[in-house]
């Protein structure tokens, strides 16, 4: 049972960097246990830092990650161990994060051996049923990650996770590298195993088609902040933010498989010096005087139904 809810502030330090960035600000989200959220935005919107904020590689410098309504820098050892396993991340390129050195036994089981969630002795059985659950022969399982595909890799990355136990999976940009038939494969891995483990999926990518396959509600993300949040069928029927309508003019056409050439004009601007107003304005079609002074505020756009929420003044001009 997972009640996530993640809260961030103003400001978040980059790690290694000696000045701050404004990589997420003013995000409310509430991940419910059991549902696969999609974080869509361009490169550098801020997704990944806060997908590497909710497993707890990154801590906030203001806001907060709460678990099972307490913030996680306040847990009790027992909760910070469930946290710390529950809450796994699966990354964009399974060969780097899979150590060459080690084979497959050992990248899957060592961790569960380590944390007690299984003994020494029944580690290799353990290995070789994941290795079942996620499409892999287990008779390979003295072998070493450059040995396997690119999405073999990946599932590989998907066995080490679920080893854990975890109730919520971090999937950032977690198709993006392989080609787009394995990319199909893997979506279709997750959403399996979605229902066997009774996964809740964070699932992050710049690719809007990409998460509509797997997501039951879609997050918006622009310049660190969301900027609209429904359920997937509302974003591609009805979207609200002009933001998210270029994005979808954007997707390829399914049925010609050819690209609309629509693209969203304009670079995306330095999150450390977002525009004033608006952050969109500059490359908003819509935009207007107000947009360039005034933020407009994330808010339920859908009175007294689902939540739709959306951060655009448009919406305010018929209150
Ligand atoms: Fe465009 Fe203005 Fe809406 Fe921003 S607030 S998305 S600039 S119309
Ligand atoms: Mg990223």
């Amino acid at each position: 049972p997972v009640d996530m809810v993640e809260r961030l502030g103003r400001m978040l330090k980059g790690s290694a960097a000696p000045r701050s960035v404004l990589a997420v600000a003013g995000v409310d989200l509430a991940v419910r246990e059991g549902e696969v959220i999609g974080l869509v935005g361009e490169s550098g919107c801020g997704k990944s830092t806060l997908g590497r904020m909710l497993t707890g590689i990154l801590p906030p410098s203001a806001g907060q990650i709460l678990y099972k309504g307490t913030p996680v820098n306040k847990l009790t050892p027992v909760l910070r161990r469930e946290y710390d396993l529950g809450v796994q991340m699966i990354f964009q390129d399974p060969y780097s994060s899979l150590n060459p050195r080690m084979r497959v036994l050992d990248i899957i089981g060592e961790g569960p051996v380590v944390h007690g969630l299984v003994k020494r002795s029944g580690k290799e059985a353990y290995v070789s049923e994941l290795m079942q659950k996620v499409g892999l022969d287990p008779a390979y399982r003295f072998r070493y990650p450059h040995q396997f595909s690119g999405g073999q890799r990946q599932r590989i990355g998907v066995a080490r996770a679920l080893a854990l136990k975890p109730s919520v999976l971090v999937c950032d940009e977690a198709v993006a590298a392989l080609d787009v038939s394995i990319q199909a494969q893997v979506l279709n891995l997750f959403i399996q195993l979605r229902h066997e483990f009774a996964l809740t999926y964070i699932f992050i990518s710049h690719n809007l088609g990409v998460v509509s396959h797997i997501s039951d509600r879609v997050a918006i993300m622009y310049l660190g902040r969301i900027v609209e949040l429904a359920d997937t069928d509302t974003i591609f029927s009805r979207a609200n933010h002009p933001y998210t309508q270029a994005l979808i003019k954007e997707l390829p056409v399914l049925r010609t498989g050819q690209r609309q050439f629509d693209p969203i004009k304009g670079e995306l601007p330095s999150p450390i010096d977002p525009p004033p107003g608006c952050p969109f304005h500059p490359r908003c079609p819509m935009a207007m005087d107000r947009c360039k002074v005034e933020r407009p505020l994330l808010r339920d756009i859908n009175s007294g139904g689902v939540q739709h929420l959306s951060a655009c003044h448009l919406n305010q001009e018929t209150p």
